[in-house]
């Protein structure tokens, strides 16, 4: 098993090696690579789309607007910063520049599988027990590809990486939504936060069970 400290080391050492990633053409536009941070043995790793503005100035992931509903919605299943790793598809802000000014987009398919080498190698390392796609893009890479959120979001599937993983609304698409709407869509995210807290609870006292 894998110490924490060399998990931090190994982590450190990938993060450094994608600062100079040119892999895809977002590294044309970026200001910093967004490596990703958080315990590097977490059991509930959570992984988003790729940075906006804030996270490209910062180099941290979820640090604007979205990522304060993220902290909020984590913090009402007691989860904090401490308690998991997070990443993102693509480390590179997906952007249009128009007259100078930079516009959030979409990240492609390509940019996306050129990123996955990155990704695959956060999982290996931190081998969570359960991770939380935030996001179609997310959902897609990780549970498959044909993921549709409007109707598997909130449900567990097997995969290679982890035990589980499971995909809830983007932070970003609820901040989207008004009123009501909002207030629904937010209300998922804390039950998805919550079922993800829950599968590893359930993961964990499976895996105690079988030692004895
Ligand atoms: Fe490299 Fe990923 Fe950035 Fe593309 S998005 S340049 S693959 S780190």
């Amino acid at each position: 098993m894998i110490e924490v400290q060399d998990a931090a080391a190994q982590l450190a050492q990938i993060a450094a090696r994608a600062t100079t990633c040119t892999a895809c053409g977002l590294s044309q536009t970026r200001t910093t690579v967004v490596f990703g941070e958080g315990n590097p043995q977490a059991p509930l790793m959570i992984v988003g789309e790729g940075p906006g503005e804030r996270e490209d100035l910062t180099g941290r992931p979820f640090v604007g607007r979205a990522g304060a509903l993220l902290d909020e919605c984590l913090a009402e299943n007691g989860i904090t910063r401490r308690h998991v790793y997070i990443a993102n598809v693509v480390k590179c802000r997906a952007c249009i520049v128009e007259n100078g000014r930079k516009r959030n987009r979409a990240p492609t398919l390509q940019e996306i599988a050129a990123c996955n080498p990155w990704l695959q190698q956060q999982l290996a390392i931190v081998k969570p027990l359960v991770v939380l796609c935030l996001g179609a893009p997310s959902a897609s890479l990780l549970i498959h590809k044909n993921f549709r959120m409007t109707q598997e979001r909130g449900k567990f599937f097997e995969v290679p990486y982890a035990r589980y993983a499971i995909a809830a609304l983007h932070p970003a698409y609820i901040l989207r939504q008004g009123g009501q709407a909002f207030l629904e869509a937010r209300k998922t995210l804390v039950q998805d936060i919550e079922a993800a807290r829950l599968k590893v609870i359930e993961v964990r006292r499976e895996a105690r069970k079988t030692l004895f």
